[in-house]
């Protein structure tokens, strides 16, 4: 009897540590490893320019470890798996499973296809602690607040599922004429603007191990604090690595478990596994609200009169608004595909708040900009900021750039990194330049309105409108 052949197709899980549909693959025969780029179903939801460079070289880190046995196409993954099934005689295909509104849509479809072809079908949990029709509420809603969510809902439900090996017997097949190729994809932009990214990053099942074992040797023992502060290296940077998948939160869950010998005591494990918490409710909210990256979670804002100037956008999106920390944050993002997380909520506020420009604008600049560019923590984080989202920041938490500056980044080091135009100004002006004097501007070699703009907006002004416009819908 010939040995049963089963199609293990990748999506976000592009590992062979912990990925428990590989597993299966492997136990029931022969495995084709075969990754398809879906550009019939994602819609608006393909993935942006960054996101394609990482995808790019995870593509191929994955390719090595599989000893270039990986399968790539590109279509509608089920006319693909049709026709793999075809030529080779595959009698199973095994996934783990996505939890975008349009991935669930699909594979349902998909499933429901493949097993009228009389073809066995199996999907795994790989992505997440707890998958979202497993957390509810007392009264069997889904929670809306992140805190019980997470305390009473996850910390109290079964322990996530432990972590697993890559399989030590697996007989990979491949076939030439299945296999498009890496580069037919044309993940890579033809200007190359991600030569930084290059240097800062390594995409790939071994870069997220590495990443996480540097994390656990020395940031994390200062995460609480640390994590806020824009100029030190004091956060994991897994979320490109978690977005695709070279890594799974339970690797990351059990190892910073194992760190503090299994103790949920450390103030630094509680912040940063609660983070991962947040990770977690993200797709949460996605998945039992499936319209966050459209619509107002909350109706009143669709009310909401935005002014949403383009000039504005465009400034804010070339980091010339002429408020420093926004500046240097929206740099960041544009030279190295990453943005800080203190950083991301000041920029976030000042285009929403003080430029009045629908989060919608930020979102999709986010998208194709973030190397982590993930629908479920884009939309809810976006909606978060807003104010409009489930859990969110009330909106009249109006961040004010100066001060969060002067707080999370006071010597100016952030700053001075990424507006090397500022670099000479005192730490007293270095978050608000409008206010330097006269000649403290010139001794520092800047004119406002040339070397670095004068601000877009006054940020007092600004903040008093837009909550003039909430008092407006508060009602509603
Ligand atoms: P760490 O502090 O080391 O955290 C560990 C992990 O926890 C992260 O890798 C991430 O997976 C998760 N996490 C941390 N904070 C959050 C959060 N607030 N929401 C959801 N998950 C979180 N994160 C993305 O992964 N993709 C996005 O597209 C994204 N867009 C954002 C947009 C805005 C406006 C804001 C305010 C935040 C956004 N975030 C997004 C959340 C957060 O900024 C990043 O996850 C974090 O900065 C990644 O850096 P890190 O891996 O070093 O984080």
């Amino acid at each position: 009897m010939s040995t049963p052949i089963s199609i293990m197709w990748f999506r976000q899980d592009l590992r062979l540590r912990d990925n428990p549909a590989l597993r299966e693959a492997c136990n029931n025969g022969d495995v084709i490893p075969v990754y398809i780029y879906d550009n019939c179903n994602a819609e608006s939801f393909t993935p942006g320019a960054a996101s394609k460079w990482w995808l790019h070289h995870s593509l191929h880190s994955l390719n090595k470890s599989l000893d270039g046995k990986l399968h790539i196409a590109s279509g509608n993954p089920i006319d693909v798996l049709q026709k793999i099934i075809q030529q080779t005689g595959a009698t199973q295909v095994v996934w783990n499973r996505c939890y975008e509104p349009w991935q669930i849509h699909r594979d349902k479809a998909v499933k429901q296809q493949l097993q009228e072809d009389g073809v066995q079908v199996n999907s795994f949990n790989g992505s997440l602690l707890w998958e979202p029709w497993t957390i509810m509420n007392q009264s069997g809603s889904p929670y809306k607040v992140f805190t019980p969510f997470y305390r009473k809902g996850c910390l109290k439900a079964p322990s996530p599922r432990s972590v697993e090996a890559a399989p030590k017997q697996a007989n990979f097949i491949y076939q030439n004429k299945l296999d498009q190729g890496i580069d037919s994809l044309e993940l890579l932009p033809e200007i190359s603007w991600y030569k930084q990214m290059q240097q800062q990053w390594q995409p790939g099942e071994e870069g997220a191990g590495v990443s996480l074992s540097e994390f656990l040797n020395e940031p994390i023992n200062d995460y609480k604090q640390a994590r806020d502060v824009p100029s030190l290296n004091g956060t994991s940077h897994l979320s490109p690595h978690l977005h695709f998948g070279e890594i799974s939160p339970n690797q990351i869950w059990y190892a910073t478990l194992h760190k503090f010998n299994g103790s949920m005591e450390d103030p630094h494990m509680d912040c940063f596994l609660s983070e991962i918490g947040w990770r977690e409710f993200s797709y949460y909210l996605l998945y039992h609200f499936p319209t966050l990256p459209s619509e107002n979670y909350n109706a009143k804002f669709n009310q909401y009169q935005w002014r949403g100037r383009n000039n504005d956008l465009q400034a804010w999106q070339q980091g010339q608004t002429g408020v420093p920390i926004v500046d240097a944050g929206m740099r960041e993002l544009w030279q190295t595909g990453y943005m800080h997380n203190r950083v991301r909520m000041i920029v976030g506020s000042y285009l929403v708040k003080n430029l009045r420009t629908h989060w919608h604008h930020g979102e999709s600049w986010f998208w194709d900009c973030l190397l982590d560019a993930d629908l479920a923590a884009n939309s809810a984080s976006w909606q978060w900021i807003a104010g409009s989202g489930a859990d969110a920041s009330p909106f009249f938490r109006i961040f004010n750039p100066v001060t969060q500056g002067e707080k999370f980044d006071s010597e100016g080091e952030y700053v001075r990194h990424y507006c090397p135009e500022l670099k000479h100004l005192p730490n007293k002006y270095i978050h608000k330049p409008w206010d330097a004097p006269k000649e403290v501007l010139a001794t520092a070699g800047i004119r406002l309105g040339d070397e670095y703009p004068h601000p877009l907006v006054d940020l007092k002004e600004s903040r008093q409108q837009a909550l003039d416009a909430y008092e407006a819908v508060k009602n509603a």
